[in-house]
């Protein structure tokens, strides 16, 4: 009985370590062999979505912060090995033995988005402008649906100095304004008379901060220009010029909480040796809205006599057939309809569902090239052909030599 008590009290024990600590891999969402990209994507991702500025509560903000305390343990390389080794006990000593606490997970956030760690709505909080980007997408991924990546030359916090644009990361009040940015200067305008002026502090620029050792990374600036990769989702059926908003991904500085990024998808020409494997004289896949269009050339006897197939390979590789029995003829520039085989159509409220069937149409004008010379047993075959419909329709046959004869109507002109 006794035994079974402590076993329970055991278990209840182990139940509530692991409700405390979660594993750290599973807080953020990533595998145990996780790169640095994949660790800081999914703390960008997380840390935004349970800030406690955007879903006030305790559930939230206990999520913010272990979504931060993961991020800081598995960034660092050291702390990383530590706590694949010996988990959460191992990080617990490190830290008691000096080795470094958790930060603010407010200073956390701040150092990715910029500001105060907030997200802007507090009033007097200053907001970084947005920023808009185009990204060439093919029409081969807005049918098929891809996660991609795009770079762009983000204004980023500096690491180095975290923001402070110090080397040494500290910095002071600056003494000759006393902090304030300003400072009064007086004028003499005439002896005896002065004229008091309110100008910018030289020394800090007017910041009321002072660093003696610039930060070599970012120059004191605080801030570094440096390309940044961005993941991005394309949706299948997305509409050629669609917007995808990130918020708060904008350049980012410890003066201003980030813009948000507006992504623009913008399809991009076809590349005809790699995006279209079927590709005859410049035909490829052209899309309005849902719907796409294909050029098909057929010769002219195929126009004429029918009996031919063709395989069209589609956006993602399956094959659409177009065929005409023996017989069927193909008017020049006429126009096939291919029910269901245009762009999928995405729902724009916001509908994860993607229903298969839900396509728009696909339509094959139809080329015809004449030949530049027949060929002599093709030539025989026609003008066989050609006598017979001739024959057929009581024209003469008789006179048919090159030039055409003058009609009776002809005549009857000019004699007028
Ligand atoms: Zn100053
Ligand atoms: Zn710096």
């Amino acid at each position: 009985m006794l035994l079974r008590m402590v076993a329970l009290v055991l278990l209840v024990m182990l139940v509530q370590l692991v409700i405390c600590q979660e594993d750290f891999y599973k807080v953020l969402g990533i595998k145990k062999n996780a790169n640095d990209k994949e660790i800081k994507s999914a703390y960008r991702q997380l840390s935004k979505k349970y800030h406690p500025d955007k879903n006030p509560g305790e559930d939230t903000q206990k999520k913010f912060v272990e979504v931060s305390e993961a991020y800081e343990a598995l960034i660092n390389k050291e702390t990383r090995q530590i706590y694949d080794q010996y988990g959460h006990e191992g990080l617990k000593q490190r830290q008691q033995g000096g080795g470094g606490g958790h930060h603010d997970p407010f200073d956390l956030f701040s150092r990715f988005f910029g500001g105060g760690g907030h997200f802007g709505n507090q009033p007097g909080q200053r907001r970084g402008p947005n920023i808009e980007v185009k990204v060439g997408i093919a029409l081969r991924d807005f049918y098929e649906g891809r996660t991609t990546e795009f770079q762009w030359d983000k204004q980023q916090i500096c690491e180095d100095c975290e923001g402070t644009g110090a080397a040494d990361r500290v910095v002071d009040t600056c003494h000759s304004c006393g902090g304030h940015g300003v400072k009064i200067v007086k004028h003499q305008l005439a002896p005896g008379m002065y004229q008091q002026v309110q100008m910018q502090c030289d020394q800090c620029g007017g910041r009321g901060k002072a660093i003696k050792h610039k930060c070599p990374v970012c120059g004191g600036q605080r801030v570094v220009r440096k390309p940044t990769t961005v993941s991005l989702t394309v949706e299948k059926g997305m509409a050629n010029g669609a917007r995808v908003v990130y918020e708060n991904e904008a350049d980012a500085s410890p003066d201003y909480v980030a813009g948000d990024l507006f992504v623009t998808l913008v399809e991009k020409e076809p590349d005809l040796e790699h995006d279209n494997p079927d590709h005859v004289d410049g035909t490829f896949f052209r899309r309005k809205g849902n719907d796409l269009f294909w050029r098909e050339i057929l010769s002219l006897r195929e126009a004429w006599m029918g009996d031919w197939t063709r395989n069209l390979t589609h956006l993602d590789g399956h094959v659409v057939r177009l065929s005409r029995k023996r017989g069927e003829v193909v008017q020049a520039g006429q126009i096939e309809t291919v029910v269901g085989e245009g762009m999928p159509i995405w729902h724009e409220d916001g509908d994860d569902v993607y229903h298969k069937t839900e396509h728009g149409n696909l339509f094959i004008e139809y080329v015809v090239v004449l030949p530049d010379q027949m060929e002599s047993g093709m030539e025989k075959e026609f003008w066989a052909l050609f006598q017979k419909w001739r024959g057929k329709n009581g024209v003469n046959l008789q006179k048919d030599s090159g030039r055409p004869e003058k009609t009776a109507h002809d005549h009857k002109h000019e004699e007028l």
